[in-house]
């Protein structure tokens, strides 16, 4: 599994370009404000084919750009719960986003439910729902590859918040602690936030510092 990563945005979202090989299939990952070049020279790069758009989640900084690649004809896919935000992208706290201008909805082609499979040409996803940051938060587990995509659950050295809109904390330690049960800590962590590459274990005394 190859990973490009990015960072854009207001709140330096992490945008990822993820592909089983050079000339294969791609997933978009949560496509950031003003990451379409970046993401379109990545695809050129590796000449690969981009199958879908994946949101770890629905918050306005990870679906901004789904509208670009909607138009595309590249499907939208994102997990139950947050499947409202993508039709009307709205940031909820200007205090972090200011006010933009309106973001263009999409309509999800596929709205993953917990314990769906998910593939990009030779590449398999396991999908865990992790609710607590926001109700439809997903984790795209590579078992085969040893790698997860996490969004804004946990991050190198925190989690992410639960003071937003539909956040709800209790919900955020129990998906924390299922994720630390069921993967193995020697998974490579991408999340939607800071740093990339860490180990879920290497992350996991942070996010204990907040369950
Ligand atoms: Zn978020």
């Amino acid at each position: 599994m190859i990973v490009r990563g990015g960072t854009f945005g207001p709140v330096a979202t992490n945008t990822y370009v993820v592909a089983d090989r050079e000339g294969g299939s791609a997933l978009i990952v949560d496509p950031a404000a003003g990451s379409s070049g970046w993401v379109a020279a990545a695809i050129d790069e590796m000449q690969v084919t981009p199958v879908a758009v994946l949101n770890t989640h629905g918050h306005w900084d990870h679906v901004v750009e789904n509208h670009i690649w909607d138009a595309q004809g590249i499907p939208v896919w994102v997990g139950r719960g947050d499947e409202e935000w993508l039709a009307a992208p709205a940031p909820f706290n200007p205090a972090l986003f200011g006010n933009p201008p309106p973001t263009p909805g999409v309509t999800p082609a596929a709205i993953l439910e917990d314990g769906d499979t998910i593939t990009c040409g030779d590449l398999v996803f396991h999908m865990i729902a992790a609710p607590g940051h926001s109700p439809g938060c997903q984790v795209a587990y590579n078992a085969d590859a040893g790698q997860a995509l996490v969004g804004d659950l946990i991050f190198a050295m925190g989690i992410g918040r639960t003071d937003f809109p539909r956040s709800s904390h209790d919900d955020m330690v129990r998906s924390l602690a299922r994720v630390f049960d069921e993967v193995p800590g020697d998974t490579v962590i991408y999340p939607g936030h800071d740093r990339w590459g860490v180990t879920l274990a290497q992350a996991e005394p942070y996010a204990r510092m907040f369950m």
